[in-house]
């Protein structure tokens, strides 16, 4: 959405075609640090989205059994993050792009996509066929367009799940914060969302393996609250008060190595799936949404455009995919290596944003 938002802004005529019958998002939350908040300023979004937004004072890594604050994080020099419910945030989306005059088409599921000399051919569900000059392929982690430009690639389970839950929240805190909560083998991040009144969790843990139909599911309450039982204070609190949850298994392709063939490009998790653990995903979409249409604002000709928009993103990509994992090991030690991760973390405190401050400090709109 805003990839077809900041298209339309420099004067493409945008369709933007979604499989769903409805514009909706999943219940849960999402972290925009500065780096996507630039492009959420730019596309004129981050003002009208505010009250649902809620910046964020920083990070408490904590320590599960009892909530022991390990460190705290400071906000990143380069500026807040913001906590969105992900609903309150595409909401401002879709409105901007039917205001700016994009053609939004629902129940239109994308079958496969032809490169012609001069345009793209894209076929649908229903059979109707539709051309265009140049084709954008935003559509997710199971991207059906990615391996017509790099051939099939069987996603791969990370033996990483994700619970996610949102419950009421009545506490308020002159600075919000994060929680990071590690443990072996798990993690859980809580967050507060629209002004304080739901909390957001996120409970990470390591499975061997996935024998379910379909990447995600409804979560059984008693289930988690077992797999979670041993960890205590705040967290602990939080953990108690979920009624109702969704558990998602992480599938991951690599970066893809072809971004696009001169018609047709690849945008966000189509490209550059991650795991969650930067919180970077949806913040990467947005650059390569801005950087997409300020490639076009440059360049002459798609082709050109789209070879600009492939040169600019994938190193970038490939670093921030690469410092997800990592934090995958990071956030999941056990025994001696996670005492000496919790020394070193006590002794860096504060100072530990800096070290992803190539994360942040990058401003795809300068
Ligand atoms: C647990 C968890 C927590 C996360 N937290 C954060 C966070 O805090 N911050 C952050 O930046 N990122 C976060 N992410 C990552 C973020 O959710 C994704 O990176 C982001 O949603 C990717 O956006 P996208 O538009 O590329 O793909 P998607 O959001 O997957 O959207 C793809 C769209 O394409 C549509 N589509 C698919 N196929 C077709 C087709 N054939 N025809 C038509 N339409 C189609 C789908 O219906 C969907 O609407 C998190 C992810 C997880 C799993």
């Amino acid at each position: 959405m805003a990839a077809a938002l900041a298209l339309r802004q420099s004067g493409a005529r945008v369709t933007l075609l979604e499989q769903a019958p409805e514009l909706t998002e999943v219940g849960a939350g999402l972290q925009i640090s500065a780096n996507g908040m630039a492009v959420l300023r730019a596309l004129g979004v981050a003002g009208a989205s505010s009250k649902a937004a809620q910046k964020s004072h920083g990070t408490i890594l904590r320590d599960y059994r009892r909530g022991r604050v390990i460190s705290t994080v400071e906000a990143p020099s380069a500026g807040s993050t913001y906590y969105y419910h992900r609903a309150d945030l595409l909401d401002a989306l879709v409105k901007a792009a039917v205001q700016a005059g994009v053609d939004i088409r629902l129940n239109a599921r994308v079958t496969n996509v032809r490169k012609h000399p001069s345009d793209a051919e894209i076929s649908m569900h229903d059979g109707t066929r539709i051309r265009a000059e140049c084709v954008v392929a935003a559509d997710g982690a199971r991207s059906g367009i990615r391996p017509v430009l790099n051939g099939s690639e069987a996603a791969r389970f990370t033996h990483q799940v994700a619970w996610r839950a949102i419950i009421p929240w009545a506490e308020r805190s002159a600075a919000p914060m994060a929680n990071l909560t590690m443990a072996p083998g798990r993690h859980v991040v809580t967050y507060p969302l629209r002004d304080q009144s739901l909390m957001n969790i996120v409970a990470i843990e390591e499975r061997s393996d996935w024998t379910e139909e379909g990447w995600r599911l409804e979560g059984d309450v008693v289930d988690l609250r077992a797999r979670f039982a041993d960890f205590g204070g705040v967290t602990g609190d939080i953990l108690a008060r979920i009624e109702k949850v969704n558990i998602w298994a992480l599938f991951l392709r690599p970066v893809a190595q072809k971004w696009q063939n001169g018609r047709v490009a690849l945008l966000g998790d189509a490209a550059h799936p991650t795991l969650p653990f930067m919180a970077q995903g949806a913040c990467l979409a947005l650059e390569d949404a801005w950087i997409l249409k300020r490639c076009f604002d440059e360049q002459s000709g798609v082709k050109r455009a789209l070879e600009a928009y492939e040169a600019a993103r994938q190193v970038r990509a490939r670093r921030v995919v690469a410092a997800a994992a990592a934090n995958a090991r990071n956030f999941h030690l056990q025994g001696p290596a996670r005492i000496a991760a919790q020394a070193a973390l006590w002794l860096v405190g504060r100072r530990l944003a800096q070290r992803y401050n190539w994360v942040y400090d990058f401003d795809p709109t300068a």
